[in-house]
């Protein structure tokens, strides 16, 4: 077994065990494997171990990376998550490669992929991007902006509502990293209840620091990079 391949065992091993104390059932966390920066190689190997979901945050980065998967490993089937923020002048590319979208924080990006998917393919599956920790300088969307924004994606075809996304603020205290994340399940709650239509079943919330307080407070995704793939080299981004 390689390193990456024990790293997705020990991560694995600890949702389970959050999971356990809180009293939740296994396999109602899924993990997502935050792979910027890392090659094909080690998305590879992290593949080869059963990880089937990836997230991507630059655009053409992400996009060559389906396109080698979708030809030379179509047996596979992964599935290409988009978590990084999205310029307009790059969503075509977004809406050409990825399966499901985590940031959608403004109506006009949520148009511009409905508008820009491919005839015949899945609807995208789309997370909000919610500010939790309430701070100006924080990309997300309040709560009263939350409600506006759904109503736009719900009547978009090729957008499917699935829950929201959050990047909370670095509080390493595991009360205050509680709480934020429950305001985001409450919210997901009203959220499922005002769309019955729609499937808001997600909660792409908690990475290495708080994955335990975001299990217990009910997500339903958690993001993980540098534990599976080890540390990332920028020095190749602008
Ligand atoms: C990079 C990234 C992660 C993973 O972070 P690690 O610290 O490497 O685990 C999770 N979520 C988002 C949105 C990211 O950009």
């Amino acid at each position: 077994m390689t390193s990456i391949q024990q790293n997705i065992e020990q991560i694995t091993s600890q949702i389970e065990a959050a999971q356990q104390k809180c009293g939740r059932s296994r396999e109602t966390v899924q993990l997502l494997a935050v792979s910027k920066t890392k090659p094909n190689e080690a998305i590879l190997e992290a593949a080869q171990a059963g990880q089937r979901a990836f997230g991507e945050n630059y655009v053409q980065e992400g996009a060559n990376k389906v396109a080698h998967f979708s030809e030379h490993h179509p047996e596979l089937d992964l599935e290409w998550h988009f978590i990084g923020p999205i310029q307009s002048n790059k969503s075509r590319h977004v809406a050409e490669n990825f399966a499901w979208v985590h940031t959608i924080d403004r109506s006009k990006i949520a148009q511009r992929l409905n508008d820009q998917r491919p005839a015949g393919s899945e609807p995208i599956q789309v997370l909000m991007q919610v500010n939790t920790s309430g701070e100006q300088s924080k990309s997300g969307l309040n709560e009263d902006e939350i409600f506006e924004l759904a109503e736009l994606i719900s009547s978009l075809p090729n957008l499917t509502l699935r829950g929201l996304m959050s990047i909370p603020a670095n509080v390493t205290d595991y009360a205050s990293q509680l709480s934020a994340f429950t305001q985001l399940a409450e919210l997901k709650e009203k959220l499922a209840q005002r769309y019955p239509e729609q499937k808001i079943d997600t909660l792409s919330m908690g990475m290495s620091g708080d994955m335990e307080a975001a299990i217990e407070a009910g997500t339903t995704m958690v993001r993980i990079g540098t534990a599976i793939f080890g540390a990332r080299d920028y020095s190749n981004k602008a």
